[in-house]
């Protein structure tokens, strides 16, 4: 078997050795190959034929796939976006005559979390380091931004980390197992080798662990990008305790930056603000949806700013037109960092840098803060600019080596030759002209190709004319074609002048990329400021068009919303939107919201978080006036189905959740809870739900909007202190509900259940008989007990006795610790029977 490998396998073989678990694609001149088991993968994921290749005469037959290697990047694309690793393998040298196998390395590793070439999408990898007490220290970057932050969480944070930035790839510590289920990860765990080792020192970074986890991210970068390591900027910590903690369930829920699966239209509440004009723009858009801010200054700076390009709308249009022009600049700038800008994107950032005197001028003509400091420190670049103006063409072609891409006046020598290059179609002319006098054939010509180089062709007919110093080199149908020492001669200049055209410009070109480099942390600075702007003008667009109000935020308590809408939906509502206004105050910060299904209960929860939370991020608000209590942090729990199934039941998911809500909420927090309890029996979701509330009212104190289908609970105003009752409004017309969408004080009056059902087409029949049913119940239910006369069936979960007895005896078989504890807790939380 030894014996049959041929240098050509050998080869392959020791490089796929050091790359087992990326897919490597192996240069054979014009083709990346791939064998064996990589062939079959790749051609599978890649559609393409899977053939097979014999290395040396009777040697091993290989399965064998390839693409050519002016496509790779497409295909690397599709294998790195289904969670493979690319690696990829160059010939490092000149095939040689006589030398059998060129010296071929793997020149860069793609990877899932370092594919920045990407721009269909941010590509975050993460490093997670457990540190001491439950506690892990995090450093993510995406590559293609260039941004990079770490900070140390607990296991909650990590998750809200993980949902928040969605890394494609995290490497974690050989050996290490997270407290989180499987589908809270990505798909692309790096863990069989240690990255973390603390090398590097850092500046802002306080432990070891976090050192350790931003170390595993440069380390990984560049063992996996060799030559071509994009620079990152400085790390930065994230301090969560300067934004609103939104936590996983809420930022789904909420459809914040994307939709839950069953809504149709796909909007969130990020596609409704994005009016961005930039890459960058769009990146901190999504960054300050899921980060509102806590300090009541910094919100305030922001929304002058909103308010100021709201007013000054000519400016802003101006500036908004502007900022159009401007590329990706972030990532234009992390491609020439990392060695792969082509001429055209340095067109493009110099497209893009010409825009910013222009964009500073009229930044200096606001004089809001956060505009004025924006203006004041603003770099535009200039110098930049006019470097890529002196050197670069107007509009360059791709391949930077190919020539075509440096103005005249730039190099001397590399005038000079274009000038031969151009004389060269004169003296061909010439050449012409001076064979058809002396051989006196009218129809001879000169002509070039790739082949033969220059050649002299004549024509069948005329073949008895042709001078004894012509070598005959290519026959044809009706013509032959011949070469003189002469014409070879001149080709060789002319060529040779194409040569060095091409690889002086290549230096050229090489410089001109270093110089932009050089110059990268400054680019990054005035493209930070770029997207501020650009969110700022956004922001200021939406208010504008949507008719959005200036929220008053201050450190109060109170959330005093009027006539507020629901920003996604009232956009997208074929039917009129019916605003609503939400009071929040110290005597009334639990809101009990009944009323039938489809009445409006779920749109008015949503509504008020949402505009509590766009008032945060400093955007207006779509209400006629709103005064805001800044939050510390949003929880929410909305409806019964939940795409994001952790394998638990959908009541012990939401148990999960609300227990998490109970912990972690304070005063300061907004709480918006959506029908909790009805995943089990009426008496146990009924006993719960109530328990809560009172927990809520008297131990946390924080501002609740609750929706229930419990009417029983509505009796809790007056006894439990901040309840209030609310309900959504419906009209009878003709023994049929009609939905008003009001939201106004008290209890709603009545189970509307029926006819809802009969409004959604029940056969009469089924709704008669409800209605019997219920009028009896309704007759039973007032002799007996308050509340309600049956009992629950046997097949529901009679959970609190289950939690009760779990207390009793210890645990039982089969829960993970987590939903263990859970139960513990709620079978602590004391239920008030008045
Ligand atoms: P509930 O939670 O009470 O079951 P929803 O809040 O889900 O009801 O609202 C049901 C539907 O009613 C929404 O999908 C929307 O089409 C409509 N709706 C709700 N609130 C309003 C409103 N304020 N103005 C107009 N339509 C509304």
């Amino acid at each position: 078997m030894k014996k049959k490998v041929t240098p050509a396998l050998r080869q392959y073989l020791e490089l796929k050795e050091q790359y087992k678990d990326a897919i490597l694609m192996f240069r054979m001149g014009d083709f990346y190959e791939m064998f064996f088991e990589d062939a079959e993968v790749a051609a599978r994921e890649l559609e393409i034929a899977l053939t097979k290749r014999s290395f040396g005469k009777g040697g091993e037959k290989a399965p064998m796939c390839g693409v050519p290697y002016h496509a790779v990047e497409g295909y690397i694309a599709k294998l790195v976006k289904k969670g493979y690793k690319v690696a990829v393998c160059e010939q490092l040298e000149e095939p040689k005559p006589g030398k059998k196998v060129v010296k071929r390395g793997v020149v860069r590793v793609i990877t899932p979390g370092t594919y920045f070439e990407d721009e269909s999408e941010d590509r975050f990898l993460m490093a997670v380091f457990p540190a001491s007490r439950g506690r892990f220290a995090v450093a993510w970057a995406e590559l293609s931004s260039g941004d990079f932050l770490f900070t140390t969480v607990d296991a909650q944070g990590l998750r809200s980390l993980l949902n928040k930035f969605r890394p494609k790839e995290v490497i974690l510590p050989p050996g290490v197992k997270l407290p989180l289920v499987k589908e809270e990860l990505p798909a692309a765990l790096v863990q069989e080798r240690d990255y973390f080792k603390p090398e590097l020192k850092l500046p802002d970074a306080a432990d070891n662990g976090e050192l350790s986890a931003v170390n595993a991210i440069y380390r990984f970068v560049e063992e996996t990008q060799k030559e071509f390591v994009p620079k990152l900027k400085s790390p930065r910590r994230y301090t969560g305790e300067r934004y609103v903690y939104i936590d996983p369930y809420t930022q789904r829920n909420l459809e914040l930056t994307e939709p839950l699966v069953e809504n149709l239209s796909r909007d969130t509440l990020f596609s409704t603000l994005n009016r961005t004009k930039t890459g960058m723009g769009r990146r901190l858009l999504k960054f300050w949806i899921l980060h509102p801010l806590r300090s009541v200054s910094e919100i305030n700076r922001r929304l002058d700013a909103v308010g100021e390009l709201k007013e000054s709308f000519l400016l802003a249009d101006e500036l908004s037109e502007l900022l159009s022009g401007v590329y990706d600049v972030e990532r234009l700038v992390t491609k020439a960092t990392a060695g792969i800008i082509n001429p055209k994107e340095m067109a493009s950032l110099r497209a893009s840098l010409k825009a910013l005197p222009k964009i500073k001028k009229l930044l200096e003509s606001f004089s809001s803060e956060l505009l004025s400091q924006l203006a004041s420190t603003f770099d535009d670049l200039y110098d930049i600019y006019c470097e890529l103006e002196r050197v670069l063409v107007d509009s360059p072609p791709l391949s930077p080596k190919e020539g075509g891409l440096i103005r005249k006046g730039v190099h001397p020598e590399l005038d000079e030759l274009r000038r031969i290059k151009e004389n060269a179609e004169q003296i061909i002319r010439e050449i012409e002209e001076r064979e058809r006098k002396r051989t006196g054939i009218q129809s001879l010509k000169v002509g070039f190709n790739n082949v033969f180089g220059y050649y002299i062709e004549v024509s069948k007919p005329n073949l008895h004319l042709v001078p004894s110093d012509y070598i005959r080199r290519q026959t044809l149908v009706n013509a032959e074609r011949f070469i003189t020492p002469e014409l070879k001669e001149f080709e060789e200049k002319v060529l040779s002048a194409q040569e060095r055209i091409e690889k002086i410009e290549y230096e050229l070109f090489k410089e001109l990329r270093r110089f932009i480099s050089d110059r990268a942390s400054r680019i990054v600075e005035t493209a930070e400021k770029l997207a501020t702007i650009d969110v700022l003008l956004s922001f200021a667009k939406v208010a504008r068009d949507f008719n959005y109000t200036r929220p008053e935020v201050g450190d109060f308590y109170e959330v005093e919303i009027v006539q507020g809408r629901h920003p996604v939906l009232e956009r997208s509502l074929q039917e009129e939107f019916i605003p609503n206004d939400t009071t929040l105050n110290r005597e009334q910060f639990f809101l009990l919201i009944t009323g039938p299904n489809m009445g409006g209960k779920s749109v008015f929860l949503r509504q008020t978080a949402l505009i509590v939370a766009m008032a945060q991020m400093g955007s207006f608000v779509p209400a006629e006036s709103a005064r805001i209590g800044v939050v510390d942090r949003i929880f929410t729990r909305v409806g019964a189905s939940d795409s994001l199934s952790r394998g638990l039941s959908t009541f012990m998911m939401e148990m999960v959740e609300t227990a998490n809500i109970l912990k972690n909420a304070t005063e300061k927090s907004l709480i918006i809870l959506d029908e909790i309890g009805r995943g089990t029996s009426t008496y146990d979701g009924m006993s719960i739900a109530r328990a809560v509330v009172e927990y809520i009212c008297n131990r946390i104190g924080a501002k609740t909007l609750f929706a229930t289908h419990y009417h029983e609970l509505t009796e809790l105003e007056g006894q439990v202190r901040g309840v209030k009752n609310y309900h959504v409004c419906v009209k009878e017309v003709d023994g049929k509900v009609v939905f008003t969408h009001r939201v106004k004080p008290g209890p709603s009056e009545k189970s509307y259940g029926i006819h809802v059902a009969e409004l959604a087409g029940l056969p009469e029949e089924v709704v008669e008989r409800a209605r019997e049913i219920l009028k009896s119940l309704e007759s039973g239910g007032r002799k007996g007990s308050k509340s309600l006369t049956y009992s629950a069936g046997s097949s529901e979960l009679p959970l609190l006795q289950v939690a009760q007895k779990r207390v009793e005896y210890g645990s039982g078989p089969n829960l993970e610790p987590e939903v263990e504890k859970i139960l513990r807790e709620i079978a602590q939380v004391e239920i008030s029977t008045t």
